[in-house]
């Protein structure tokens, strides 16, 4: 069976089963061969439908809160770990029934929780993420080592005298990057924390791995994962979001009406600022199935959302006929950092959710209409 986007309703997330699966076959070769333990970190990527096959690959999930957590722990099961800048207090002893893993941002945390944790009934393992000072991310949004930087504790901060308790220590400096990095920043990390990795039973090296993309260095990140592994006898933990689901899914929307302001504009029934809030914010161009660079192909036009705000621009693209109202476009690459972060702006709905699979062709999972719109306002 193929996957036909004329039979959705526009718009519509859709995420190609076959696509995702060749995903996480990558990510556990290197599970295999390195034995570490990879999670999906639910901030990325939060479909729970794909779960259980997620689930055939993968250890289990990192939540940044309290409903990712639950999310995770209900619907994927497997190892729950959870990360967040601080913790709310009512919130933690339904944190701790869910997580077997809990790191901390701060000794401060850690002082404040640190009873509790003991004290549960459950072994939960605990560790402390660490600030390098190093990343090569170069957009401060996305850099949690640019100055100042509220994520993780910085060597000058760091308390080996507080150490007994902790089992673990976490670092997440990178985004959409290649093992190359990850090599050079595992070379700071044992620079200046080397003297306490020895006496972790794991080291998390976060997420950021583009581990799926064509050109990524595989053989290169193995090596890495298991030299550390050879030299401290910890356990590596990975928690990509975006590897996951990279290339897996698309945003199909129709067209509404073309306009004309000294160049052709093409209103679509979807929005950049509501459903794809990254081409604002990365900032990035997203691809469209058949469509150029503006020039490329003989009609250009721009594309904008359908809310009130007047950057909701995608962007301009090019195609071989001219746009007419009905036509649908596809943007690919949209499974990742879209569904998790998509918001009712303009009481503008969210669009549908649909799943492909070979089996069982397109199986529409969610449709949204006003009162989740209502209901949280
Ligand atoms: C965002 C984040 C991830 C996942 O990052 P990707 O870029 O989606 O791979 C993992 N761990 C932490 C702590 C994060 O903040």
């Amino acid at each position: 069976m193929e996957l036909d986007f004329h039979k959705l309703p526009t718009p519509c997330y859709i995420v190609d089963e076959r696509l995702l699966k060749r995903n996480l076959e990558i990510l556990d070769s290197v599970q295999q061969k390195t034995g570490c333990r990879i999670l999906l970190a639910l901030k990325g990527f939060s479909m729970y439908a794909v779960f259980p096959l997620i689930r055939k690959y993968l250890k289990g999930i990192t939540a940044s809160s309290l409903f990712e957590a639950r999310l995770g722990f209900e619907e994927m099961g497997g190892e729950v770990h959870i990360y967040s800048p601080a913790y709310i207090e009512d919130e933690f002893d339904e944190i701790m029934k869910y997580c077997d893993h809990i790191v901390f941002n701060s000794f401060s945390q850690w002082r404040k929780y640190r009873d509790r944790v003991r004290n549960y009934p459950k072994p939960i393992e605990c560790g402390i993420r660490v600030n390098p000072e190093y990343s090569e991310i170069e957009t401060p949004i996305y850099n949690p080592c640019y100055a100042h930087s509220r994520l993780g504790v910085t060597l000058d901060n760091f308390r080996p005298d507080e150490l007994d308790g902790f089992v673990g220590l976490h670092f997440h400096t990178m985004c959409e990057q290649n093992s190359d990095t990850l090599e050079r920043t595992v070379r700071v990390i044992e620079e200046k924390f080397g003297p306490y990795i020895g006496q972790m039973k794991w080291v998390n090296f976060g997420g950021g791995h583009h581990i799926t993309r064509t050109d990524y260095d595989l053989a290169r990140l193995e090596r890495t994962i298991l030299a550390f592994r050879d030299k401290y006898g910890v356990d590596v933990y990975l928690e990509p979001g975006e590897a996951i689901a990279l290339n897996t899914g698309y945003l199909v929307a129709s067209v509404l009406d073309i306009v004309r302001n000294g160049m052709d504009i093409a209103i679509l029934d979807t929005s950049a600022a509501c459903h794809m809030p990254d081409v604002l914010e990365m900032p990035y161009r997203p691809n469209i199935i058949g469509a150029g660079k503006p020039g490329e192909y003989a009609h250009t036009y721009r594309l904008g959302g359908l809310t009130c705000l007047a950057g909701d621009v995608i962007g301009d693209y090019s195609f071989p006929e001219p746009l007419k109202p009905g036509d649908r476009l596809v943007f690919c690459d949209m499974a990742h950092y879209t569904m998790v972060k998509n918001n009712m702006f303009n009481g503008v709905n969210l669009p549908s959710i649909a799943l492909f699979s070979e089996e069982d062709g397109i199986r529409i999972l969610k449709r949204f209409g006003y009162s989740d719109y209502k209901l949280r306002l």
